[in-house]
């Protein structure tokens, strides 16, 4: 009987994988055609400074509104592109995309900082600062407008290579941000030879920042190390007032999450920035 059972298992486990598989190739043959038919949206998240209660700029968010599944997260589909190397050129789009954006505001009157997360594949294209000096180039954003965000673990992974580049992205004025500091694999070694200006509080941290004594003392720890090192600390995934409130009171620069605003389309970010800022403005009257 035994057998028979562990058998059974067997198959299903076999079933589940292939349908898997199945699932996965679909999903890529989807997204090889995706950007040619338009399907990429980008959203801009709300970066407030905890000093000056003003936002200061956004972070571009990818999304992917396929036809049939509706909005894929990026979690699902980028891990997917960096394997078959579509990030490339879905990179490239995103960054066109979110300097276009940055361009626009600015002309508006609107000035604002964009952060565009880059991937580790993306780092390591040996055009890659080219790419990107071009983009501002064309259209005419200022180099500290923008802000490249990187994870420990893709600068980590390509090391001498990924500083010599952030190096370079430095000298012409550009901005880099570790996104997500504490999750991967660093060490303040390498941390102190790398050219960033802002630490990003994953979070995880932050989520349950004033219920979790560990995850209390490790934003802590993250502003205290980046007022040490001279470096702006952004906190994000705040979605409470008093997850607001404790960051500002420890020193926190810069936040992002629920608390302000979702992602947003376009023009709500703009309608969300008037608001707000006028809001501040009565507040304050
Ligand atoms: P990330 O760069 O660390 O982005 C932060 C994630 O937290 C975003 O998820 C954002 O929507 C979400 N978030 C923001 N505020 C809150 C909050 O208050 N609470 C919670 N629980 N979550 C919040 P999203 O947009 O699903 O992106 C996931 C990840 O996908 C990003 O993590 C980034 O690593 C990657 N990603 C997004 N867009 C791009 C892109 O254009 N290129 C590349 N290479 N990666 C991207
Ligand atoms: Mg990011
Ligand atoms: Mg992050
Ligand atoms: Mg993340």
């Amino acid at each position: 009987l035994a057998k028979t059972t562990g058998r059974n298992c067997f198959q299903f486990y076999v079933a589940s994988v292939d349908q898997e598989m199945r699932e996965r190739k679909r999903l890529e043959k989807d997204l090889a055609c995706a950007q040619q038919k338009g399907q990429f949206v980008l959203l801009y998240q709300p970066q407030v400074s905890l000093e000056t209660g003003k936002i200061i700029g956004a972070e571009a968010l990818l999304r992917w509104e396929h036809p049939e599944r509706g909005l894929v997260p990026p979690d699902t589909f980028i891990p997917l592109a960096e394997l078959n190397g579509s990030i490339v050129d879905i990179g490239r789009w995103v960054l066109d995309q979110a300097c276009y954006q940055a361009a626009q505001w600015a002309a508006e009157g609107m000035p604002m900082r964009i952060a565009v997360n880059i991937s580790a594949v993306q780092l390591r294209q040996h055009d890659i600062v080219e790419t990107v000096l071009e983009t501002l180039e064309r259209h005419q954003l200022p180099a500290n407008r923008l802000e490249l965000e990187v994870t420990e673990t893709t600068v980590m992974t390509n090391l001498e290579d990924a500083i010599a580049k952030l190096h370079r992205f430095k000298q012409k004025g550009i901005l880099i941000a570790v996104d997500d500091f504490g999750t991967g694999y660093s060490s303040l070694t390498y941390l102190k030879r790398m050219p960033v200006q802002h630490l990003k509080i994953d979070k995880q941290f932050v989520r349950d920042l004033l219920v979790n004594e560990d995850d209390t003392r490790i934003a802590t720890t993250i502003i205290d190390l980046g007022k040490s090192l001279n470096l702006s600390v952004v906190a994000e995934g705040v979605e409470t007032a008093e997850q607001e409130y404790y960051l500002r009171q420890r020193g926190c620069h810069l936040a992002q999450g629920y608390f302000f605003s979702k992602p947003l389309q376009s023009q709500d970010f703009e309608s969300f920035v008037i608001n707000f800022h006028d809001k501040m403005i009565e507040n304050n009257a």
